[in-house]
């Protein structure tokens, strides 16, 4: 499809800041939308543009699409590091972090694992709303266009933050159409992600995420959330946030 993108907006979509993964500056793209998910999702075209960039816009260097890279800066943000993934996984501070991946997150898997406290899970298999980790486990959770497809994105969010200790947070990604409030597709047609044609259940979409995807957040106990961008609209991340003290039961602090 790269051949009907009209020159102009080729530029406009490749013109990125340099990767937050490798630091790249050369980007490629193909559209991954298909026409009865646009229509499902009640997509205009430029929102169809936006999430097409965030899906697939791709930095030549390492391969990141700008979720992945979008989620790449949110946690370079997070832990102050003002250098690349790949160089801050060769950190002190890095490999002392316990971090949960749930679902590759893109194609930071691979640059994530390199860290000695890394843990992968995937879901289904391992139900976002049912973690088999205690309580106060890790430093750091990600995860990158999962939680819309799990039934109930509360108590999924409720779950990382159960297994983050104080001063931890959940990073993560979901399609965001900024113009909107999120709905469930309860009761509507069946929407799968991934590609045309998928019929992978656990792709089957449940929440449409938009303006108030940061009420989700704070629903599930969250004690702060940030929406930082790579790209405004295309590549939004969240910083779900715990706080460094937590209550005592008398609510003191
Ligand atoms: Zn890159």
């Amino acid at each position: 499809m790269v051949s009907t993108i009209k020159k102009e907006t080729m530029n406009e979509r490749t013109t990125l800041s340099p990767c937050r993964v490798c630091g790249g500056d050369a980007f490629t793209h193909h559209d991954v939308l298909w026409s009865e998910l646009i229509a499902q999702w009640g997509l205009s075209s430029g929102e169809a543009e936006y999430i097409n960039v965030q899906q697939g816009t791709s930095c030549t260097g390492c391969g990141s699409n700008v979720r992945s890279i979008a989620l790449a800066d949110a946690l370079l943000r997070w832990t102050r590091a003002a250098m690349t993934l790949k160089e801050w996984v060769d950190t002190a501070a890095a490999r002392r972090c316990d971090i949960l991946e749930i679902n590759e997150a893109g194609t930071l898997s691979g640059t994530l694992s390199l860290l000695p406290g890394h843990r992968l899970v995937r879901y289904p298999e391992c139900d976002m709303m049912t973690l088999p980790f205690e309580a106060r486990s890790f430093d750091v959770v990600v995860h990158s266009d999962t939680l819309e497809h799990v039934p109930d994105a509360t108590r999924g969010l409720r779950e990382c933050r159960r297994v983050l200790r104080p001063g931890g947070a959940c990073l993560f990604t979901v399609p965001v159409v900024v113009g909107r409030l999120t709905r469930g597709r309860q009761g509507l047609p069946v929407s799968v992600h991934g590609s045309e044609g998928c019929t992978d259940a656990s792709l089957t979409v449940h929440t449409e995420f938009g303006a108030d995807v940061w009420c989700r957040v704070l629903e599930s106990g969250f004690d702060e959330c940030r929406i930082v961008p790579y790209r405004y609209p295309a590549g939004l991340a969240l910083i779900a946030q715990v706080a460094e003290s937590i209550p005592t039961e008398g609510g003191q602090w």
